[in-house]
């Protein structure tokens, strides 16, 4: 499971990187989008099957937290933007844990960690990340990232129906993460989903801005030996100002009203 993990594990922190390409999608995929939607399902429940590394927040008892992020959620696919809206599932879940991140499955099932919605100060940032993490997902990123490494033959002969599959392919992917393109890309249409709201659609800049200013005390160690986040930083605030995106609503006061409710 936790090799699993390492292929859909977020990359926030993973990679520094001004390029300014947004095409969507880059890289061939020999999978389906059914394919993500069955890997996807695969890998949350065995998430939920594991509550001792995974202590899923019952939705019931934190619902306003819940109902909170799914209404962020609601506001970025009705943008239009999202082109999987309707076909992914986009369930919301939390980890009751203090690590500093986010991820994502194919297919649409989203994790944050407690410890990175503290962190956060204010609705437009927490967008942001929300963004982001679709975006891995809606450009089907981790199913592209499998057929660069393994390669179409390799795949194709695992695909129908093998049990094994799963296995064999996790097995050359231990910590791996999502290549800086598609970080850039993840970010970029980050900005593009805020764009049509009234958030600040740079919000996604704030979880680095606020890393840099820890200025190294208490940053992950991970970050603390990659490149400066300053290049994402400025990315996304030159994406929103390329995009002539208007909004700049953070709505900090009840960004952090509901999470004082957070265990
Ligand atoms: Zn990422």
């Amino acid at each position: 499971m936790r090799k699993l993990m390492m292929i859909f594990a977020l990359g926030l922190l993973a990679s520094a990187c001004g390029s300014k390409d947004g095409k969507p999608g880059k890289g061939f995929n020999v999978f389906t989008v059914q394919d993500d939607k069955a890997l996807g399902a695969q890998v949350n429940a065995e998430i939920l099957a594991n509550p001792q590394e995974y202590p899923i927040l019952d939705p019931v008892q934190y619902k306003e937290v819940y109902d909170y992020i799914n209404g962020i959620k609601e506001t970025i696919m009705k943008t239009g933007e999202v082109r999987y809206a309707k076909e992914f599932d986009w369930e919301i879940r939390i980890i009751n844990d203090t690590t500093l991140n986010a991820f994502c499955t194919p297919g649409g099932y989203i994790y944050f960690y407690t410890g990175i919605l503290k962190f956060l100060d204010s609705e437009d940032e927490l967008a942001g990340v929300l963004g982001h993490e679709i975006a891995h997902a809606d450009l089907r990123h981790s199913t592209r990232q499998i057929t660069q490494m393994f390669g179409v033959s390799v795949i194709a002969n695992y695909l129908l129906g093998n049990r094994e599959f799963a296995n064999q392919i996790t097995q050359g992917l231990i910590g791996l993460s999502f290549s800086r393109t598609h970080e850039s890309e993840a970010d970029y249409n980050s900005v593009k989903y805020l764009c049509k709201t009234p958030y600040n659609a740079a919000g996604g800049a704030g979880f680095f801005e606020k890393i840099s200013a820890l200025g190294g005390v208490g940053m992950p160690e991970f970050l603390s030996t990659h490149p400066s986040p300053d290049n994402r930083i400025e990315a996304f605030h030159n994406h929103k100002s390329t995009m002539g995106c208007q909004g700049n609503e953070d709505f900090r006061t009840r960004y952090k009203a509901v999470m004082s409710k957070l265990p």
